[in-house]
């Protein structure tokens, strides 16, 4: 396996080629670096590189892992892309600058319960959409979705800019990207994050404005 800055260089090259090669692309997609299950050691060679956007699925490793990071490289942002306890909640606020897992109406609540200047570093809240109406996958299902993303802007006023998918393993991912394009345009969302190492190319052809990748730039998880 090739260096983690080498690798990282790759991604962001491949990147910009279906960007290029994408009939519509999203105004700018960026790379959420995920790192979850890679240490410090692993991340630093990103940010000595320049990289400062990241994704981690858990908080309490995020909060193990980046406030010393930090300290260092005072513009890091970071993005939860993984289950929010609402216990969990104002540890996670002062960590990430954006959830993008709100998934239920407990959560929002939670969030909508803090005032405005208590919550840490988040600005912004992507809704998670389980467009395979997975069981076992969190998210709000795709025939609630619409009334849900209503509710935590209009009614709750969260801060809410985008969406965010996880297709079914072995799915094509096209049908799932598409839906959630379509109902982000329905509601003037800005942000679309979709696609992982799989397929992330293919979420840049459907507008993904966030990809979020993980194994094709830190290699396999421990
Ligand atoms: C782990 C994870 C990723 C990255 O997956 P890779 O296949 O390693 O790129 C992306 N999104 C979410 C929600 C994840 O949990």
């Amino acid at each position: 396996m090739a260096a983690i800055d080498d690798q990282l260089k790759t991604v962001l090259t491949r990147v910009t080629q279906a960007r290029e090669d994408a009939l519509q692309p999203a105004p700018q997609t960026r790379l959420v670096a995920v790192s979850k299950g890679h240490n410090a050691g692993a991340v630093l060679p990103c940010l000595q590189a320049g990289h400062r956007l990241f994704g981690e699925n858990r908080v309490q490793e995020a909060g193990a892992k980046w406030p010393a990071l930090r300290d260092t490289y005072p513009d890091i942002e970071l993005h939860l892309i993984g289950p929010l306890q609402s216990n969990k909640l104002r540890e996670a606020m002062d960590l990430f600058e954006v959830i993008e897992t709100l998934d239920r109406e407990k959560l929002a609540l939670a969030i909508a319960k803090t005032g405005e200047g208590e919550r840490g570093r988040l600005r912004a809240c992507f809704i998670q959409v389980n467009t395979g109406e997975e069981d076992q996958k969190a998210g709000i299902l795709p025939h609630e979705a619409d009334d849900f993303i209503r509710w935590c802007r209009d009614d709750l006023a969260l801060p809410v800019s985008g969406l965010m998918c996880i297709p079914p393993a072995g799915d094509n991912p096209a049908p799932h990207f598409t839906l959630l394009r379509d109902m982000a345009a329905r509601h003037a969302l800005p942000n679309l994050s979709m696609g992982m190492s799989g397929d992330f190319e293919i979420a840049i052809r459907f507008g993904a404005t966030h990809v979020r990748v993980g194994t094709a730039i830190f290699g396999e998880r421990g």
